[in-house]
């Protein structure tokens, strides 16, 4: 499986890191290796001294395609988590200023804690979908699939002109604005329509 990311979705998040507003869904890719799942801690690596979350909605791929319609889109996926893109967001400043990839900065082992999934016919609007993160019992992002700039359908026909997306697949969609430093010890809570699904330490 492969974990597909979109940066910049959400334009209040693109002005508080002052990038350009994009024209085009920005992405990047996480290897399985970044997967963490079942609320397991998370460890704070060795190689950054400011990791960033990033809460995400995630979409779950249960179809094979390629060259997907946007219309056809929906067909693709039939679960939505949500995920931390954890960044490490110093080395991503400086991959930004050499203008070299990101992956060391966001790819890294356990930078992709994921949820369980909901199957997405349990939301009446996918639409509307209101996520949040919490750290230490408050709450730090809050965001609306509302908001975002590439929709759900948008991203997978996107993505899928350059990925052949296969079940299991994930799909990060973007991160709302707030995102901030974690620190060794902190506890992370991400719910979903009012339902807690993430909840797991830095360690
Ligand atoms: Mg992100």
């Amino acid at each position: 499986m492969k974990i597909i990311c979109i940066g910049r979705n959400y334009s209040e998040h693109i002005k508080e890191l002052a990038n350009e507003k994009p024209e085009e869904p920005v992405v990047f890719l996480k290897p399985e290796t970044a997967l963490v799942t079942g609320n397991l801690s998370v460890s704070f690596p060795d190689f950054t001294q400011d990791l960033h979350h990033e809460i995400e909605l995630v979409l779950r791929i249960s179809k094979t395609g390629k060259n997907i319609d946007i219309k056809d889109a929906g067909d693709h996926f039939d679960a939505i988590g949500l995920g931390v893109d954890f960044t490490a967001r110093d080395l991503q400043a400086k991959q930004k200023a050499k203008g070299l990839p990101w992956e060391i900065a966001k790819s890294f082992d356990h930078s992709a804690p994921v949820s369980e999934f909901v199957p997405k016919t349990q939301f009446p609007d996918l639409n509307a979908l209101v996520f949040s993160l919490s750290l230490n019992g408050s709450e730090r992002q809050k965001g609306n699939s509302a908001d975002m700039m590439f929709p759900f359908d948008e991203i997978i026909s996107w993505c899928s002109r350059f990925f052949t997306l296969q079940p299991g697949d994930l799909i990060f969609t973007g991160t709302p604005s707030g995102v901030g430093p974690v620190q060794r010890g902190d506890r992370m809570e991400g719910n979903l329509e009012g339902q807690k699904l993430l909840d797991f330490k830095i360690v």
